[in-house]
């Protein structure tokens, strides 16, 4: 795949980033299509396969409802214009999904960024970063999960911020694991961020943030009941 060849665009829409180091930041969200990491927990399974059959016009994803495996074929340019047209305000623009690291994002951020934008990726740890330099990256690391990949250096020595979804001592130990690898950059700050919104899941990450001097990371979104 090519710098500026077509994305597989699930959705976009415009909210408040609720998670980390963004948190509150009104934030357009471009979900794309595809991932194999296989999480049970994933809240975006919809987002897992790319079948041509479920590609549609823009304006029918633009439409559609939100969890559904349609997505539209646009290239950077294509969502750059979208967003100019729709959004032209917003500053701050997260690449999710599916995996987005899955793809080559060298000419959309060049794209976003052009317009003043600055540009955050969410990833699994998985995949190679294929971004500017000047990109956030958000590695919440999928470990262990049956997809069977796995995480790699280059995009934990990459990852502005380390946000690892935490309900056990089996996670934190993963993550501890992870970090004792010594892959991440010095200052990189590393959030737990409860599985669930369970006040127990929340007051264990409490205890392992004090105790490890992590930061805690809310899905403020879901408290708030925005998307
Ligand atoms: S990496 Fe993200 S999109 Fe992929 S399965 Fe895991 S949670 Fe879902």
């Amino acid at each position: 795949m090519r710098t500026n060849d077509p994305l597989p665009v699930n959705e976009m829409f415009y909210t408040l980033q609720g998670e980390a180091r963004w948190a509150g930041t009104p934030a357009v969200f471009v979900r794309l299509q595809g991932c194999n990491v296989g999480c049970p927990f994933c809240d975006t399974k919809h987002t897992w396969r790319v079948e041509q059959e479920n590609e549609v016009a823009l304006w029918a994803m633009l439409q559609k409802d939100a969890d559904n495996e349609r997505y539209a074929s646009m290239l950077p340019e294509d969502i750059g214009q979208t967003i100019r047209d729709q959004w032209p305000t917003v500053r701050h623009i997260v690449l999710t999904g599916g995996e987005p690291a899955d793809y080559d994002l060298r000419g959309l951020c060049a794209v976003l960024e052009r317009d003043g934008r600055s540009v955050q990726i969410e990833t699994s740890g998985t995949a190679p970063i294929r971004a500017s330099d000047t990109a956030w990256v958000t590695v919440s690391p999928k470990i262990d999960m049956p997809g069977g990949r796995e995480v790699i250096e280059q995009p934990v020595a990459r990852a502005n911020e380390i946000k690892h979804p935490t309900s056990t001592e089996r996670h934190l130990k993963q993550l501890q694991a992870l970090l004792a690898r010594g892959w991440h950059a010095p200052g990189t700050d590393i959030w737990l961020q409860p599985l669930s919104q369970h006040p127990l899941a929340t007051q264990r990450c409490i205890e392992w943030c004090k105790q490890y001097g992590y930061r805690l990371s809310l899905q403020t979104h879901k408290y708030v009941m925005i998307r």
